[in-house]
């Protein structure tokens, strides 16, 4: 492949495109955005979620998820932080379930998502996820969205669009970029309206 060679010498295909990226060498071709996922990883969209029936996954298994993802969210509310909440569901079983603290730990990366695969990782003993869901109300930021890359996790779940900090599908996509070495199947827009409707009240009830 011609992308796999660069004025380094030989290297693997992801790492010449990857190199690539970085340094805009002319004569490599660019990434080409949005990438295209390696794997064919799955990516739903919000139509898609309402309508697909060939997913694994129940869709009542999902309303359930992100109904617990909402509990936790709205204690994040109650104790002065942003409503996001996040569970992880391991074999069927919710193993974490955690929400956003930073205001109460003034901790900059206490977001829902890292506590929760934080303690989904002490649940299974292992910082490998491998077959585990994370389930969010909050699209994942950057930060976040490399926890689950980190984490080697199956697949992340959201529900409402992160506009402005958006990881897994508005901003970036680091869940199925070709450039690194693990894609996490994404299921966007579930119970989005809820999810957007507990961030709605607590930003309009802080003004
Ligand atoms: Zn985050």
């Amino acid at each position: 492949m011609a992308v796999g060679s660069c004025a380094t010498g030989a290297r693997e295909p992801s790492q010449g495109r990857k190199a690539a990226a970085l340094s805009g060498i002319s004569g490599v071709p660019q990434i080409a955005w949005p990438p295209r996922s390696r794997t064919g990883a799955l990516t739903l969209h919000r139509s898609a979620y309402r309508h697909h029936v060939g997913t694994a996954i129940a869709q009542n298994d999902l309303h359930t998820w992100m109904g617990l993802a909402l509990d936790e969210a709205a204690a994040a509310a109650k104790v002065g932080d942003v409503p996001v909440g996040a569970v992880v569901i391991f074999d069927g079983e919710v193993i974490a379930r955690r929400h956003n603290e930073r205001e109460t730990t003034e901790d900059p990366t206490a977001h829902a998502e890292v506590l929760a695969l934080r303690d989904a990782a002490e649940a299974l003993g292992t910082w490998r996820l491998i077959g585990a869901t994370l389930v969010v109300t909050l699209e994942p930021c950057p930060m976040c969205a490399g926890a689950a890359w980190a984490s080697r996790l199956d697949r992340v779940v959201w529900g409402v669009a992160n506009e402005d900090a958006g990881a897994m599908g508005s901003l970036y996509h680091l869940g199925a970029d070709p450039r690194l070495n693990h894609e996490v199947e994404t299921i966007i827009g579930v119970r989005a309206d809820e999810c957007s409707a507990l961030l709605g009240k607590f930003f309009t009830e802080r003004r």
